[in-house]
């Protein structure tokens, strides 16, 4: 099967009862057993497993092509549950530039568990390739990285990740699977937060993982089963229904955030355009490789390098609401230095080249004279 007859088919089958195309939102907490320890069908609690929470996992499993999904509460909850598999003393390497609440995972709640964390610039191999030791046991990568739009080399650091038997996840919540398969380019785990583009409607918190492996995703499942994070099964539903337009959803986000970049590239109060369809963006070649598409992420800086004027601009846009999070339908505009970034030190934000004056879009599926516009009078 193509991707685009996946995100509508894959691992779907109609309901077997009343032959329901979608399946039904079971909500419900546990199901009736015929002797004690014999349910009468394939399930016993929700926690363990729902049909329609399964309908999900198995279509995340078969967008990302991997062996098993796993859907969450949230991509947090996702990636809390990951690193449950290791213990102290274990050794975890992350890219430089993270999602603001998965850096606050790693360094505030995980700060007293025994396991240590190095963030690195991935380009630099080299000095990735330092970093490791007998202890090393997961690379983590986000890319595009929000919301400098840095990439990473999934296939060069995977070829890394095997050599020393290290697992290798990638946040894929930015590129998504129309645009970035990483299990297929040697990654292990990916990881969503199906809140964004997977959901693509702003309507529901939600989570995955997609696992290569049979064994490591059964593995993931129990300590999922045994924590507890699960997503119901009315966002499930939600999550389901939204993957099965996200090739048309995420096309569109492409071709307007191309216009986008165009629009901001040639306007006198802009200064620097991230985008990693840009030519001249520092990871186009990595984009071209890995990448089909560049996706509708965009950040910009303004001339003037005032925090004030990216301020004023934010308040001032009518069609882009301004809002945390990303990838639904509607355009939504960001101020990661005041948003969705505040929990990251100031000194290690600015550092990474988060400033004041950096404003962040997610270029939603609306008509683009209506985005260009809007962008034009909030500019004026
Ligand atoms: C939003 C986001 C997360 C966290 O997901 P939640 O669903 O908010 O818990 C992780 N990574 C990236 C890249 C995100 O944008």
């Amino acid at each position: 099967m193509k991707f685009n007859t996946k995100v509508i088919h894959g691992g779907q089958h109609h309901e077997p009862v009343t032959g329901a195309v979608m399946p039904p939102v079971f909500q419900t907490s546990t199901y009736a057993q015929a002797s004690p320890g014999k349910p009468v069908g394939d399930y016993e609690y929700s926690r363990a497993a729902n049909p329609t929470r399964q309908a999900l996992e198995d279509a995340l499993a078969s967008i990302e092509n991997g062996a098993r999904g796993l859907a969450f509460a949230s991509g947090l909850a996702a990636t809390d549950c990951l690193l449950r598999l290791f213990k102290a003393g274990d050794e975890i390497i992350a890219m430089d530039d993270l999602y603001g609440g998965t850096y606050r995972l790693f360094t505030r709640l995980y700060k007293d568990s025994g396991l240590k964390f190095h963030f690195v610039d991935m380009n630099d191999l080299d000095a990735f390739q330092a970093l490791i030791n007998e202890n090393t046991k997961l690379v983590w990568v986000e890319t595009p990285t929000n919301p400098l739009m840095k990439l990473a080399d999934i296939a060069a650091i995977a070829e890394i990740t095997k050599k020393h038997n290290i697992l290798f996840a990638v946040d894929n919540t930015f590129a998504t699977p129309y645009l970035q398969k990483p299990l297929d380019l040697g990654a292990d785990i990916v990881m969503h937060s199906a809140t964004k583009y997977l959901g693509g409607h702003s309507d529901v918190i939600a989570g995955a993982l997609v696992i290569k492996d049979k064994a490591l995703g059964d593995e993931l499942h129990f300590k999922q089963f045994a924590t507890g994070g699960t997503l119901g099964p009315m966002d499930s539903y939600l999550v389901l229904r939204g993957i099965k337009t996200l090739h048309l959803r995420v096309q569109r986000h492409c071709e307007n955030g191309h216009k986008v970049v165009e629009f901001l590239s040639n306007h006198p109060a802009v200064d620097q355009v991230f985008y990693p369809g840009l030519p001249d963006h520092p990871f186009h070649a990595i984009a071209k490789k890995q990448m089909r598409d560049f996706g509708g992420m965009v950040s910009f800086t303004f001339k003037s390098g005032k925090g004030e004027d990216a301020i004023a601009f934010l308040e001032k846009v009518k069609v882009f609401t301004l809002a945390e999070s990303l990838g639904g339908v509607e355009s939504l505009a960001n101020h990661p230095a005041l948003m969705t970034h505040a929990s990251i030190p100031e000194n290690v934000r600015k550092a990474g080249g988060i400033s004041d004056d950096l404003v962040r879009l997610s270029v939603g599926v609306e008509d683009i004279d209506d985005l260009l516009a809007d962008l034009e009078q909030a500019f004026r």
